[in-house]
């Protein structure tokens, strides 16, 4: 990729859940965002520091200026700690800022290593409707959603030179939080079912024409996507979903968006079909658990 625009969000990785992420169908990085020459990674699942040293030197792991964690499963957190370590120049520099929820920190069950937690300058753990202030001029504002039992957070994040940008992350749909993200004019929203399951707390395809209705962006990137997308097709599911008022896009690993043009910037194409003809006499096919276990 050629030189990177001043402000850009873009896709280290777009799968979602267990199977997608565990054959890295899609890759499982999180994202990259950059404003105001400030850099975050926002869920950092297995492979994101792959991916950005793939991209070295446009994007560099010891340039992060602060890490954000919706939640604690390990398809958005694997690699948090690589990072931290990064951030943190190898732990020489006392530097950076990471926003968690609080029950990624219980002693005995953190999800950070110790010994890394004290070269983090800034360690904000989510307060819903709360704004936390970052580096660069840029606030975000957390709303609690619905997942598993997890402390699971979406937020909204606003700048003076960007359109606000909210995230939805893994969730059950339900009004209270939806409300939220009413302002987002670009919606980044983890869809990772293509039809409701009522005993999973994700978001499905299902459920978008609804949640366009309430929100209306003007865009729209469906990330975190599972297998069950990826095998009907995540371009042709996103462009039937488009209204006059949103485009709507799924998102492919390393794809990026210019936030000042809103210009989409493609990688080559994912060739999901083809992935997925290899493995799913393993996976798709294969039997079906009964009831997932403090699942995803
Ligand atoms: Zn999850």
């Amino acid at each position: 990729m050629n030189s990177l625009p001043e402000n850009f969000l873009l896709f280290l990785g777009t799968s979602g859940a267990r199977f997608s992420m565990m054959y890295q169908m899609r890759a499982s990085g999180g994202m990259w965002i950059r404003i105001n020459r400030k850099n975050f990674v926002i869920d950092p699942g297995p492979g994101a520091l792959v991916k950005i040293c793939e991209m070295l030197p446009d994007l560099d792991p010891t340039k992060i200026d602060a890490i954000i964690l919706t939640h604690r499963h390990i398809d958005h957190s694997n690699d948090l700690n690589v990072l931290v370590e990064s951030m943190t120049f190898g732990g020489r520099t006392r530097r950076g800022t990471l926003v968690i929820p609080e029950d990624s920190l219980v002693e005995g069950s953190s999800i950070l290593l110790e010994h890394l937690r004290k070269h983090i300058d800034r360690l904000h753990t989510w307060q819903e409707d709360k704004d936390i202030d970052l580096d660069g001029h840029i606030r975000i504002r957390g709303k609690k959603l619905i997942h598993h039992g997890v402390e699971c957070f979406g937020f909204t994040l606003e700048s003076e030179t960007t359109p606000i940008i909210g995230l939805i992350s893994d969730t059950r749909l339900k009004d209270h939080w939806l409300e939220h993200f009413s302002e987002s004019r670009i919606l980044i929203a983890n869809i990772t079912l293509l039809k409701k399951i009522e005993r999973i707390d994700h978001l499905s395809i299902e459920e978008v024409p609804y949640i366009l209705r309430k929100l209306n962006p003007e865009l729209m990137l469906i990330n975190h996507m599972g297998t069950s997308i990826l095998e009907a097709g995540p371009d042709n599911l996103a462009k039937a979903l488009c209204t006059p008022l949103t485009s709507v896009i799924a998102a492919r690993d390393g794809m990026l968006v210019d936030l000042d043009t809103g210009n989409i910037v493609l990688p080559g194409n994912n060739n999901d079909s083809k992935i997925i003809e290899r493995i799913q006499n393993m996976v798709i096919h294969r039997g079906k658990r009964d009831k997932p276990e403090g699942g995803r």
